[in-house]
């Protein structure tokens, strides 16, 4: 039985996310561990979930503190004190969604192993029922956002930008306007109102959805914009001449100017990336694989695309509000937002993703990985999903772990050879999903 996919365990609230379900799961969790933090994001079934896993680890007679609503980094970094760390979230996904994510006390996700230890403990039912008088207690647990942004505020010291934060209506609205006006910063904010109707817009920070803070950058003629997503742990930016910034510009510049000799990057991003003297490490994509490997290699610095960042220096999981705050203060040092990305060697990337039917999976997934096998003229990599490796260009074909679409990613140091890539790479997709 295999409950979790690349981040956690996620679906649609009470489809495939139910209370039964959650007191289950809560039920594995307190058999494991003595003592567990829970937190969740804004969404309307938080409440429903989070007493549902909260009931189920009472009932295994062990203790649970609750964090209340807060970013997924402040409940990771409050896990350090806990033998277990639950955040209630679906990341970026719409507002139907929910899932259960679960952390180790150094901020580090749940590795596979421990995910199959509970996926065995809850076929075999093998879980602990306590007694009446050795039921669980549960406790608050106040301030877990203000201690993280006090470690953030130790690291990062004094700013005195303009910057405008849209937090998508999600648990941001407690931290990132807050940690940048201590900071010293003047602070303009978007979406920073708790909604788990997400009304401003769709919680992934991708371009289309950050119209607003563009505009609202220009029109405050601030130095920097900041988006979320859902639970933010990620972070996306608006640059001070009113451009999106995405996950592939961060990470070149984070790997430029904040990492010191190793970093860890999922196989889907950019080869300029071995181009800035530091030790580059590819692994699947997902953030618990990238902190695995920053783990067992000693890396610095991890991050994807996808706006995920990674710092040794803190936890081991991706931090958006501890990496809003150093690409402040890389701009308080370096100059402009605009002219550090400027300034960036970068290559045109397209990512897209096409739909499938989900039942038929395997068949649609065998057709696609035979044809891209044959492929000639490139090196063949399987690490996550097919990557193709053409020397001056490559592509990467893999199933989204969160929902049923196929995502195609492509990167070429000229635009011609780019736009020829991805029209084939499509195409071979598009035959083997609609082929029976
Ligand atoms: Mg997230």
């Amino acid at each position: 039985m295999t409950l979790f996919g690349s981040s956690g365990i996620r679906g649609i609230v009470n489809r495939r996310i139910t209370p039964e379900f959650a007191v289950r799961i809560g039920s594995a969790i307190g058999t494991l561990h003595e003592k567990t933090i829970i937190g969740y994001d804004t969404r309307t079934s938080n409440i429903m979930m989070s007493s549902a896993i909260i009931s189920g680890i009472l009932s295994a007679g062990a203790d649970v503190y609750n964090a209340g609503i807060l970013t997924t980094p402040a409940l990771a970094y409050a896990t350090r004190r806990f033998d277990c760390g639950i955040m209630v979230t679906a990341s970026h996904n719409p507002p139907q969604y929910n899932g259960i994510k679960l952390w180790n006390p150094t901020g580090m996700a749940f590795t596979r192993n421990q995910e199959e230890q509970i996926e065995t403990m809850l076929e075999k039912g093998n879980v602990r029922k306590a007694e009446w008088d050795e039921i669980g207690g549960l406790f608050p647990y106040e301030n877990a956002n203000g201690e993280h942004m006090e470690f953030i505020k130790k690291r990062v010291g004094r700013l005195s930008l303009k910057v405008v934060v849209d937090c998508g209506s999600g648990p941001a609205s407690f931290s990132t306007p807050y940690l940048f006006r201590e900071m010293g910063c003047r602070v303009y904010t978007i979406n920073s109102h708790p909604d788990g109707h997400f009304p401003g817009r769709d919680p992934e920070p991708v371009e289309e959805n950050l119209g607003a803070l563009k505009s609202a950058v220009l029109h405050h003629e601030a130095d920097l914009g900041i988006a979320h997503d859902g639970d933010a742990d990620r972070m996306v930016a608006v640059d001070d001449m009113g451009n999106y910034v995405g996950g592939d510009a961060l990470l070149l510049l984070f790997t430029k100017y904040v990492a010191k000799k190793r970093i860890v990057v999922p196989v889907d991003s950019s080869m300029a990336l071995e181009e800035y003297g530091k030790e580059v490490i590819r692994t699947r994509i997902g953030d618990a694989f990238i902190s695995q490997e920053m783990h067992r290699q000693n890396a610095d610095f991890g991050g994807e695309p996808s706006g995920t960042w990674i710092f040794s220096d803190g936890t081991l999981c991706p931090d958006g509000p501890y990496a809003a705050a150093i690409l402040a203060k890389m701009i308080e040092k370096k100059g402009s937002l605009s002219q550090m990305i400027g300034g960036l060697k970068r290559y045109p990337i397209i990512r897209g993703k096409i739909d499938y039917d989900p039942c038929k999976r395997d068949a649609i997934q065998n057709r696609i990985w035979k044809t891209l096998e044959s492929e000639k003229g490139a090196d063949v990599s399987k690490i996550d999903g097919i990557r193709l490796d053409y020397g001056d260009s490559w592509a990467v074909v893999r199933f989204s772990g969160t929902e049923p679409k196929i995502r195609i990613t492509v990167e070429a140091k000229n635009r011609r050879t780019l736009a020829a890539l991805y029209k084939k790479m499509q195409k071979i997709v598009l035959l083997c999903t609609h082929s029976r």
